[in-house]
């Protein structure tokens, strides 16, 4: 006696799989009507978070509209996006730190140029008419208790509604993480440096 053939679903074609997949998509967009400011965390050991926020702080100056930055550590000073946004009419660029802290070593010093750029942090906070604000390495603030989360916790959510933030730093707070709309973990896979080829402008600055 001949076997039964096992019966098979017929295959869905290539076409029938795509208007499933727009299907699903177009629905979870319906759902999406909100508008309004996100918090983003950019963190994690590889690279692209520093130039992930000025990459889209490039595209919300792109639609006219407004941005600053504050930069809580100094790396180097002249990297490519201060030279290129530091007059950029639409853009307020503060450099708050005075260097990295390993370098510095200077503790007081630190705290007194983390609180500094809180400050002028806080007041970013309050202006609706900025629409995104880029806190960079701001994280590092809190790893080394040179600022207290409460007050930047508090300040983040009674922010102007349309106004957008990003913050960045490899290790983010619990508290930050639990207020944010965005997160994006960036591993470090690989990395040039470690294969021995420097920092080079316009790519590591
Ligand atoms: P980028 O500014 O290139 O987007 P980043 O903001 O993710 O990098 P940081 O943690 O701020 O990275 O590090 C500061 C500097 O170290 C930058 O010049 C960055 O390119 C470089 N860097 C980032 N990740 C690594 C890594 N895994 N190994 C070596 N250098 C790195
Ligand atoms: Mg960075």
């Amino acid at each position: 006696m001949a076997d039964a053939k096992p019966e098979t679903k017929p295959k869905k074609t290539h076409q029938e799989r795509m208007a499933r997949k727009k299907q699903v998509i177009d629905e979870r967009i319906a759902k999406a009507t909100e508008e309004r400011g996100v918090l983003i965390l950019l963190k994690g050991n590889g690279k692209g978070k520093s130039s992930s926020a000025f990459g889209t702080m490039a595209r919300c100056v792109g639609h006219g509209q407004k941005a600053a930055v504050i930069q809580f550590i100094k790396g180097r000073t002249e990297t490519g996006e201060f030279k290129l946004f530091k007059d950029h009419p639409q853009i307020d660029w503060h450099v708050m730190g005075h260097g990295f802290t390993w370098e510095t070593q200077d503790k007081t010093q630190d705290i007194a140029a983390a609180e500094k750029a809180w400050a002028q942090a806080e007041q970013l906070l309050q202006d609706d008419s900025l629409d995104m604000l880029v806190f960079d390495e701001m994280a590092y603030m809190f790893k080394y208790r040179y600022l207290e989360l409460e007050p930047v916790l508090k300040a983040l959510q009674n922010r102007p509604k349309n106004q957008h933030v990003i913050i960045t730093g490899r290790v983010m707070p619990e508290g930050l993480l639990e207020i944010a709309d965005t997160i994006s973990d960036i591993r470090d896979e690989r990395h040039a440096f470690r294969l021995g080829v420097k920092a080079q402008a316009g790519i590591e600055f």
